[in-house]
């Protein structure tokens, strides 16, 4: 490319993977317009990180670099697939990176999934965070017990929101309807539930460390779940999972705790797999099974002993990982739930889709921390930049043809500079009651803050 053609990009998604495509490809000089269907930009930053979780929010000041470079642009409110295909952006762009990320959940498949009652991690956490299209959610807090099913971090976010004071979050960017839902909440008990063993549990010890330090909510453990069997402990000693070890003495310790007579309870539970919800109209019960562990070292997977306890509870949250969606026109391997790639090149029969590539979630699934997607985008861009010599040049290099098309579709595209002043008036909102923003939580209101100065 030269210096009056610089390469032109589109990135289709504007959260982690998104933001380190584009500042990885401005330092390449080249051009990039950022797609997102909000018009908020920042993915899972801003609507899946939780609210009191205000540090690991501030990379956003890494991602506004990126926003303010002059070859860069926001087109927010544009729904790729909806307002434009992924077919028409190669019109004006010379590559495609998808960076879509994973938007819903994997499911259990078992008998009662759907029950008024049963909720997926997904929804409840983009709902207490204000994305738009999670709003009209209601979940039912009235009962005393409710069951976390999974033990990854986003599990761990599930039951620290559940069982946190109102003041605990109030000094937070939770949306007001979130906070007024949990000060109303009737839940005393949470059971985190793991289908494996302590050792094998996904949270990370910073997060797991934090729910024994919930201001009004005791953890609990049993210590006869921290009984290892020989492979665990292998996997302790032997291949040495850090990470393992510092949870199993935070489990150990938390074991060991007197309880305190708080008001709430965590309970983290182990070898357990849900089999079936039950209710009727909503949830009332879950189904348990009491699992053991069988495999080498490092391989373990649960397996059903056949024991079953019934275990009431009037909520459910499902926390066993997002998936990806699949983007019109863009081969989608359905069972990963991600797009096709090799290495960040998008793939169709396993041959490379000239212009086409993939980064983030939506690449490699959803693991991983918000860092792990600079080292995943370089890679993409790595590979684009090495590819742009033989791309075929877009038809119509022009932003402004974009723009206009985009207008005769009726699509009320929202600029960086417009972000930003929605992003003043939610901070500005946010001042009048000691919160660091509040959100709006709904299109047109974002739309209408777009344009007010
Ligand atoms: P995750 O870390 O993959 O955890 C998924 C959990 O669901 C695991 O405990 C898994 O158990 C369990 N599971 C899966 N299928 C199941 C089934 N059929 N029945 C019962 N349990 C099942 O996913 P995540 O919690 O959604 O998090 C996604 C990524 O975001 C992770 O990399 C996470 O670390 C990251 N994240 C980070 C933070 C933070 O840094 N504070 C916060 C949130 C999320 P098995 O291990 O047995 O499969």
């Amino acid at each position: 490319m030269t210096a009056s053609r610089p390469l032109r990009v589109a990135i289709v998604g504007s959260g982690p993977g998104g933001f380190y495509a584009a500042e990885a490809l401005l330092a390449a000089s080249a051009e990039v317009d950022m797609f997102e269907a909000l018009p908020a930009p920042f993915g899972l930053v801003r609507y899946g990180v939780a609210p009191d979780h205000p540090k690991i929010k501030s990379i956003i000041a890494r991602y506004q670099k990126s926003a303010e470079h002059p070859s860069f642009a926001l087109l927010g409110n544009t729904e790729v697939g909806r307002d434009i295909s992924v077919e028409e952006l190669r019109r004006y762009y010379d590559a495609v990176v998808l960076a879509s990320g994973a938007q819903t959940d994997r499911r259990l498949g078992i008998p009662g999934e759907d029950l008024p009652g049963s909720y997926t991690a997904t929804e409840f956490v983009a709902w207490y965070n204000g994305h738009p299209a999670y709003q009209d959610r209601v979940f039912d807090l009235s009962c005393e017990c409710a069951i976390v099913i999974g033990q990854g971090n986003v599990a761990v976010d599930v039951a620290r929101i559940l069982t946190k004071t109102t003041d605990e979050l109030a000094d937070t960017d939770i949306t007001a309807r979130a906070l007024q839902a949990l000060a109303e909440s009737k839940i005393r008990e949470v059971r985190m539930v793991g289908r494996r063993g302590p050792v094998q549990a996904a949270f990370t010890p910073v997060e797991l460390k934090e729910l024994g330090e919930l201001a009004d909510c005791d953890a609990v453990v049993d210590a006869a779940d921290l009984v290892l069997n020989d492979a665990s402990r292998a996997e302790l000693e032997v291949l040495k999972w850090r990470d393992a070890k510092k949870n199993c003495d935070l489990l150990t310790e938390f074991a060991a705790r007197k309880t305190s007579g708080r008001s709430r309870r965590l309970v983290i539970e182990f070898y357990q797999s849900p089999k079936e919800l039950r209710g009727g109209d909503a949830v009332k019960e879950i189904l348990m099974e009491r699992n053991l562990l069988a495999g080498e070292p490092g391989a373990q997977r649960a397996v059903g002993s056949g024991r079953i306890d019934v275990v009431a509870c009037g909520a459910v949250f499902r926390s066993v990982g997002y998936r990806g969606v699949p983007i019109a026109g863009v081969p989608f391997d359905e069972k990963a739930g991600v797009v096709l790639n090799l290495e960040g090149r998008v793939t169709r029969d396993a041959v490379a889709v000239p212009g086409l590539y993939a980064v983030g979630w939506i690449k490699r699934g959803p693991s991983g921390v918000i860092g792990t997607n600079k080292a995943d985008a370089a890679e993409t861009v790595k590979h684009l930049l090495a590819d742009a010599p033989a791309l075929s040049r877009c038809a119509e290099p022009s932003r402004d043809a974009v723009l206009e098309l985009l207008e005769s579709r009726g699509v009320r595209v929202v600029s960086y500079p417009q972000w930003r002043t929605i992003d003043a008036a939610e901070v500005a909102r946010g001042a009048a009651v000691g919160k660091p923003r509040e959100k709006f939580v709904d299109v047109d209101e974002m739309l209408s803050a777009r344009t007010r100065a």
